[in-house]
């Protein structure tokens, strides 16, 4: 999607460099780290939310990067967190899906 913010940065159009790529999907760290460790990993192909129904094997993958992103930044035997949000009140502010990966201390365990 052209005007897509997340889009543009799984093309390599803008952003930093990627913790990781593979042919589905990228990850990169989030401009607004909420923890130490806060990596972003989103599709390559446009979705906007879990609302566009995405593919359960993409989702799929992308947890099992979830857990190759842990690895890479050394927090995968500490603990870390993925979150996904999904429409305002849920608190979505970027509508490509997306998946944080926190770690790097002990997480606050409030859900809501
Ligand atoms: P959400 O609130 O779940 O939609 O999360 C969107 C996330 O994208 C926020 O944590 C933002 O800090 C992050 N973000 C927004 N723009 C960028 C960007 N250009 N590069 C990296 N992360 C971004
Ligand atoms: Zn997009």
């Amino acid at each position: 999607m052209s005007d897509c913010l997340f889009c543009k940065i799984a093309a390599g159009e803008i952003g930093g460099p990627f913790i990781y790529e593979d042919e589905q999907v990228v990850a990169f760290d989030d401009i607004s780290p909420q923890a130490p460790v806060h990596t972003l990993i989103i599709p390559k192909e446009h979705c906007a939310s879990l609302n566009d129904d995405p593919d359960p094997a993409l989702l799929g993958h992308i947890l099992r990067v979830a857990h190759e992103i842990a690895r890479i930044k050394g927090i995968d035997q500490s603990g870390y967190r993925v979150v996904q949000n999904n429409g305002a009140d849920a608190g979505q502010t970027v509508f490509h899906l997306h998946f944080h990966v926190l770690g790097g201390k002990s997480l606050n365990v409030q859900m809501a």
